[in-house]
């Protein structure tokens, strides 16, 4: 099948040239092979090779779709439907993320072929005129990126960062490639110590592990963290990580347990993702120690499924599934802001308030708090106990008027911090939200509700005014 896929895009691109000079059919190659890379299944990586048949070539969609059936014919017509935006600026960049959504809701690996297929675009995207150059880079640092990262795809989340860092902060860009390599060589003498001294650890404990390695951080990640480190490279431990992958999650607590009784751990810095995953699904251990000679070290440790999913995200899903084909809906709870952000945008016609609301609720970072039943929902940082509370139900919202934050009694504007155990307080006779709320409450799900409550009441109220005004100006 993907011979004859790819012979059929060969044909259809025949004579095609892109900017650069070369054969069209590189860059299908190149999105099928990064489609390949991350073990998506055959249907995925057929699309891949034929993403661009019907928008640039003679070739319709339903000639694809007769050769290779209907789910290689529906992630196609979803890969050309994302082509086609005819926008610019804000409107551009509005209609791109509303796009974006609603293809993923509907199969969201028509997204993850739009990301790859952007990753070969940034990698030849030098000869580009610099006006496209310009739009490209920035859309992949506003939408592509943060989907990637939200996907929790983080090896194309970094590598597409890294791509567009160079366009798009030109001069920081070579600012931190040049601060990082001094760094990185006398860091990188010292991590293979390190990795000498631990692997005689596990081997003395009889501790199998599948590969250690040291791991450098992306540049644009490194970049965003010089900024909140007064630009100071020397404060930022994890440039080089040494990563552990072992068998299976018992030998991951163990190794943590090793590694904490030969080197002292930082306090504060022990972040156990396993059993609280990250809420893109991201599981590890990750520790920063003072190694040896008292130089620190951040380890990140995990199993093989736990590293497949840190680089692959939602991808890695298809290849636990491999051969049940039958079965390609996804875990809902991973897609539930997805469909919660399709019924905001149809909410919201605005696109200046429907981007504002995107960037607080998906866009920014993330915590996660617990209900007393131990369930996880997960929240904009700064989101506050009203949020919590319409988060879970909008009955529960209105009527909320206290909090207990971990046990502890709480006004409702206290900023939530991540592992905060949250429970309700809730007031039957109350009538409403406050509009006091609007000044603390952080979702768009909470302000909303907010918002409309008081307008449904000052409707109220004016309907009632004018129907007293209208009996006592017409009395008969
Ligand atoms: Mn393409």
């Amino acid at each position: 099948m993907l011979e004859l896929a790819y012979d059929f895009a060969n044909k259809a691109h025949a004579g095609q040239k892109r900017l650069d000079g070369t054969d069209y059919i590189t860059h299908s190659l190149a999105t099928a092979l990064t489609l390949a890379k991350m073990n998506l299944d055959q249907d995925t990586i057929i699309a891949g090779l034929l993403h661009d048949v019907p928008e640039d070539t003679a070739i319709p969609l339903e000639e694809v779709e007769k050769n290779f059936g209907p789910q290689v014919g529906k992630l196609v017509r979803g890969v050309t439907k994302l082509g086609k935006i005819k926008y610019r600026g804000l409107e551009r960049y509005a209609e791109n993320l509303r796009k974006m959504f609603v293809a993923m809701a509907e199969d969201v690996r028509v997204v993850i072929i739009k990301l790859t297929d952007r990753l070969h675009n940034l990698e030849t995207l030098d000869s580009l005129p610099p006006v496209k150059q310009q739009r490209i880079a920035r859309e992949t640092l506003e939408i592509y990126a943060p989907i990637a990262n939200r996907l929790g795809i983080g090896e194309l989340k970094g590598e597409l960062e890294d791509l567009a860092f160079r366009y798009v902060y030109p001069e920081e860009y070579t600012w931190v490639v040049k601060q990082s390599k001094t760094r990185l060589e006398d860091q990188l003498a010292y991590i293979n110590e390190v990795i000498e001294k631990l692997k005689e650890l596990l081997q003395k404990n009889g501790v199998k592990f599948i590969s250690i390695h040291g791991r450098m951080k992306h540049l644009y990640s490194l970049y965003r963290k010089l900024q909140r480190k007064d630009m100071d490279i020397s404060k930022v431990y994890d440039l080089v990580a040494v990563r552990i992958i072992v068998n299976n999650e018992a030998d991951c607590y163990h190794v943590l347990g090793l590694l904490h009784s030969q080197w002292k751990p930082l306090p504060g810095r022990i972040k156990d993702y396993i059993a609280q995953p990250k809420p893109n699904g991201y599981r590890s251990l990750h520790t920063t120690v003072f190694g040896e000679a008292g130089r620190i070290v951040e380890f990140q440790i995990r199993d093989t499924e736990m590293h497949d999913h840190a680089e692959y995200g939602i991808a890695a899903h298809w290849h636990y599934k491999e051969g049940r084909q039958a079965e390609l809906k996804l875990p809902p709870e991973q897609l539930k802001w997805i469909t919660e952000l399709l019924q905001w945008q149809k909410e919201i016609s605005d696109n200046e308030q429907y981007l504002d609301s995107l960037k607080l609720d998906i866009f920014q970072n993330r915590i996660f708090v617990f209900t007393p039943k131990g369930d996880v929902i997960d929240l904009p940082e700064d989101a506050t106990p009203v949020d919590f509370a319409y988060y879970i139900h909008s009955d529960i919202g209105n009527r909320c008027t206290g909090a207990r934050i971990n046990e502890k009694m709480s006004p409702l504007d206290t900023m939530l911090k991540s592992g905060d155990l949250v429970e309700i307080i809730v007031d039957k006779n109350r009538a409403g939200p406050a509009e006091d709320w609007l000044k603390f409450a952080k979702t768009n799900m909470a302000r909303t509700h907010i918002k409309s409550f008081l307008k449904k009441k000052r409707g109220g109220l004016a309907k009632i005014f004018s129907r007293r005004q209208a009996k006592t100006t017409n009395p008969s």
